[in-house]
């Protein structure tokens, strides 16, 4: 069977070797978040392993990922699956798949608010999302049990240098790696 050109793409953008991996299932048995993917990380490998492009790109799994690094760290065969996931998100945003992914979104709105106030505006994120869904009272109760514990805060508080930060979020974000 030829080699499928997706294989060579992940493994010249991530400078990983994904080819040797044989489908043990440790990266996936370790990941705190495999139970929230769409598609485990093991699998992920062995789709890229047959050239199923599409599939992997469409998945909201690279999104979902924490890069943690336990997958890489728990491989016998030394296979950086973090950063295998980095390179499918960038591919993925570059598709312009990710523009339909809920995590992605999410996330946009997170580099958003860092962008803005130089950290997390967590009320001001969650709320910019739930405006965005139509989702308008979805979590009320949990996000005011938060506040009265004080996870979260009402009002942000911008950090010093906030603008210097903000344009470099910009220029990455110029530039396409996000
Ligand atoms: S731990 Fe490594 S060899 Fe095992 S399935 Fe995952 S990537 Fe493949
Ligand atoms: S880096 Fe991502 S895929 Fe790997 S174990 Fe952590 S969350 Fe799971």
């Amino acid at each position: 069977m030829p080699r499928p050109s997706f294989l060579d793409e992940i493994e010249t953008r991530s400078g990983v070797t994904v080819s040797v991996c044989y489908q043990c299932c440790r990266c996936t048995n370790g990941c705190p978040v495999a139970e929230h993917m769409d598609i485990v990380p093991h699998r992920v490998i062995g789709y890229i392993l047959s050239g199923e492009r599409e599939k992997v790109v469409a998945s909201a799994s690279p999104w979902t990922c924490l890069q943690c690094a336990t997958c890489s760290l728990r491989c016998p065969n030394g296979i950086d699956v973090a950063r295998v996931f980095e390179t499918l998100r960038q591919i993925s945003a570059a598709s312009g798949l990710a523009a339909k992914n809920d995590v992605r979104h999410f996330d946009d709105l997170i580099i958003d608010s860092v962008e803005r106030h130089g950290r997390l505006a967590e009320m001001e994120t969650i709320m910019r999302y739930r405006l965005s869904k139509r989702q308008f009272l979805k979590d009320a109760a949990m996000g005011l049990d938060m506040l009265k514990k004080g996870r979260i805060g009402l009002s942000s508080h911008d950090i010093r240098g906030r603008k210097q930060l903000g344009t470099i979020i910009r220029r990455m974000r110029g530039h396409g790696d996000r």
